[in-house]
């Protein structure tokens, strides 16, 4: 049976990225078939729909590094027909048939209930944008930084890691300071529970080894100068936990914060992440979000405009998540 699915091609000079039928059949194999729900445009996705880094490694590929949706079948003895699910990493859209498609089949230890109180559509405006985002105030908390410790910057503050980050750390009782780019968007960060707006320039010089201390912690998805500036500002025994590399892989930085200032960099994988650590972030998502101001950063769009969001979230045009409707 063939069913909708966002194919990628190797063409020439480079991919090629369309909406084609897909046969059942050719689904890789796994213990459990999903029928997908909702996905969504992740900075990943952007990068493999636009084929501007080499994310997709394997062709034919159906793109699309999450979702949500419900068990069709099952062999794996922890789902059967009419569960709840959510998936997010594991190489999905990378080198495993992805999310972007009507069936999806993948292994069912990857594979994690849906909290009771979120629907497939909550689940994906999370996404694995905003799953990170809880990995990262996870590891912060770990650090032991609490409300009382001082202020936390978000960089990135504008985009879907930042937007949910912001969030949560508002709800928890954070002061939060949101680094962005685009001073139009003061008025939604602070919606979102933002105390203070600091400009992108600010991050963005060349790194001193230390700077005046800023804040206690932070959660980055900018990487490179942003990253190194903030390491450099960050309070004496204060941690920074690094998610992304919209503004650069680099990090032109020195030892210096860590060495002097006892500064802590937690590194946050959302792909590979133990299972445990994933059950404890969709539960601290279902709990410590709240659905207004996810509901705020939101948009939805159709399989058809998924090209032109990819492109649009590469050029750090996207204001908070987007929602894909497969269904
Ligand atoms: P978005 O595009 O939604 O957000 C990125 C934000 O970064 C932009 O909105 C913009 O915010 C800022 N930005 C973009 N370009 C630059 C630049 N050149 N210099 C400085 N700031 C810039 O992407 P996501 O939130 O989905 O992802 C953010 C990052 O986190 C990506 O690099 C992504 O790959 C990574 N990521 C990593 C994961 C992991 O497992 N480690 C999982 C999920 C995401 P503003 O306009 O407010 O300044």
């Amino acid at each position: 049976m063939a069913f909708k699915a966002f194919v990628i091609e190797k063409g020439e000079g480079g991919t090629v990225a369309a909406l084609k039928d897909f046969d059942e059949a050719d689904l890789i194999d796994g213990d459990v078939t999903v029928r997908v729900e909702y996905s969504t445009v992740n900075y990943k996705d952007g990068l493999a729909v636009t084929g501007k880094a080499p994310v997709v490694r394997r062709f034919p590929m159906i793109a699309g590094i999450d979702f949500a949706g419900t068990v069709e079948n099952s062999t794996h003895p922890d789902w059967k027909a009419g569960d709840k699910v959510v998936l997010n990493g594991w190489g999905t859209g990378e080198t495993h048939l992805g999310a972007y498609a009507q069936k999806s089949r993948v292994k069912g230890d990857w594979l994690v209930r849906l909290p009771g109180a979120m629907t497939a559509r909550d689940a994906m405006a999370i996404g694995t944008a905003g799953y990170t985002a809880m990995l990262a105030v996870m590891a912060l908390e770990r650090h032991g930084l609490t409300p009382q410790s001082g202020p936390i910057a978000v960089t990135g503050a504008a985009g879907g890691v930042g937007s949910v980050a912001i969030a949560i750390l508002a709800k928890l009782g954070f002061t939060v300071h949101a680094v962005t780019g685009r001073s139009q968007e003061a008025d939604y960060l602070k919606g979102l529970g933002a105390a203070e707006i600091v400009k992108r320039e600010e991050l963005a010089g060349t790194p001193k080894p230390l700077a005046k201390e800023r804040w206690a912690g932070a959660i980055d998805s900018v990487g490179s100068a942003t990253l190194a500036n903030l390491l450099s500002m960050t309070r004496y025994g204060g941690a920074v936990a690094a998610c992304g590399l919209a503004g650069g892989m680099d990090l032109p930085g020195s030892v210096a914060p860590f060495i002097l200032r006892g500064v802590c960099l937690y590194g946050i994988d959302s792909v590979m992440a133990p299972l445990a650590r994933r059950r404890e972030a969709w539960k601290r998502l279902e709990k410590d979000l709240d659905r207004q101001k996810l509901a705020a950063m939101t948009t939805e769009i159709t399989l058809e405009q998924v090209p032109e969001a990819a492109k649009r979230i590469i050029s750090g045009q996207v204001r908070g998540r987007i929602v894909v409707k497969i269904g």
